[in-house]
């Protein structure tokens, strides 16, 4: 073990995390495994999740995050003991290619079928990570995985937090499972939790909560997540967008360019520092004590700032000069 380093932020630092953004205490083994419905549970660390279904003829595990590792093994075999079902894991499915929610997909070897998107599938053979085997069954659109009576249907439905991240509904047990782009209760982390593309992340939500579900597995932090959870992520997304797009047309540019002489990328830099932070100000002091860990700043900072990059880039908001008369 290492101690954190001198410099390194404290919780004293910060505002306290409200206890509605926690999950349940977690057993001596550091993990906590829960029913979501029926025969479905989810496993979690407290800070990552994956889940598994448990029918008559095996087990299907859903993502492996590294940070749970041969807890997951452990959890699957305390609840198939306890409901007096097999323990042997038949199926694993990824949500998406990422290493910190498939990487201990190998701890389930032998005559396991992988399941993933075909562009899963292509990333995994680009990464060449022996700890996330390649996924034998994939699909393109749509698959209907149905073990032991069960049914779970996946689906692409275009990139966002990767290309490749897919939606995992399970219709008989009232649930979706949608990894890495709302944090139940929680802030994002840095750069819209590391997403790629930034249309489609702030677009997957409302395909989320078009799925009929009531509980929601969303990859992170202690419980499950609520439709009022993905409620209050779109709001707190939708004002980084408008308070963004403010920003860049109200801040003029040229005189940070004036200032910067020569250095042009002095006066790119004195530019968007000032957007970003116009934009993403009022957002902190919003959500603060509404998002667990949202006095943090410099993760609402950076997603404010890839958000804005995006209007930009992708939506042509700019500046409006005024017209010289
Ligand atoms: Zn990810």
């Amino acid at each position: 073990m290492t101690s954190p380093a001198s410099g390194a932020s404290s919780a004293a630092d910060y505002a306290p995390i409200p206890r509605s953004a926690l999950g349940p205490a977690l057993n001596e083994q550091r993990y906590y495994v829960g029913r979501v419905e029926r025969n479905l549970y989810y496993v979690t660390d407290g800070v990552y999740q994956s889940a598994f279904l448990t029918t008559r003829d095996g087990v299907v595990v859903f993502d492996a995050p590294p940070s749970i590792g041969p807890n997951l093994r452990r959890a699957v075999d305390e609840i198939a003991a306890a409901n007096g079902v097999t323990n042997r894991v038949t199926h694993f499915v990824y949500s998406h290619h990422h290493a910190d929610h498939g990487g201990a997909a190998s701890l389930f070897g032998g005559d396991v079928i992988r399941i993933g998107h075909e562009e899963t599938r292509r990333l995994l053979l680009r990464d060449d990570d022996p700890a996330r085997p390649i996924p034998e069954v994939t699909f393109a659109d749509n698959y209907t995985l149905e073990v032991g009576g069960e049914r779970v249907e996946l689906a692409w439905r275009g990139p966002n937090h990767t290309p490749d991240n897919i939606y995992i509904h399970f219709p008989g047990h009232d649930t979706l499972m949608f990894i890495d782009v709302v944090n139940a209760g929680w802030v994002l982390i840095y750069n819209l939790n590391l997403s790629e593309d930034v249309i489609g992340y702030m677009g997957a939500p409302a395909i989320a909560l078009d799925y009929p579900w009531t509980h929601f597995i969303c990859g992170h932090l202690g419980r499950l997540a609520t439709r009022d959870d993905v409620a209050v992520h779109q709001q707190y997304i939708a004002d980084i967008e408008a308070s963004s797009r403010e920003a860049l047309t109200s801040i003029d540019p040229i005189p940070f360019y004036v200032a910067a002489g020569e250095n042009f990328w002095a006066g790119v830099k004195a530019h968007l520092d000032a957007v970003t932070e116009r934009a993403a100000a009022p957002v902190i002091a919003k959500y603060t004590g509404v998002l667990a860990a949202a006095d943090i700043e410099v993760f609402t900072r950076t997603t404010t700032f890839q958000i804005m990059q995006s209007l930009r880039l992708d939506r042509g908001v700019t500046v409006s000069i005024p017209v010289q008369p």
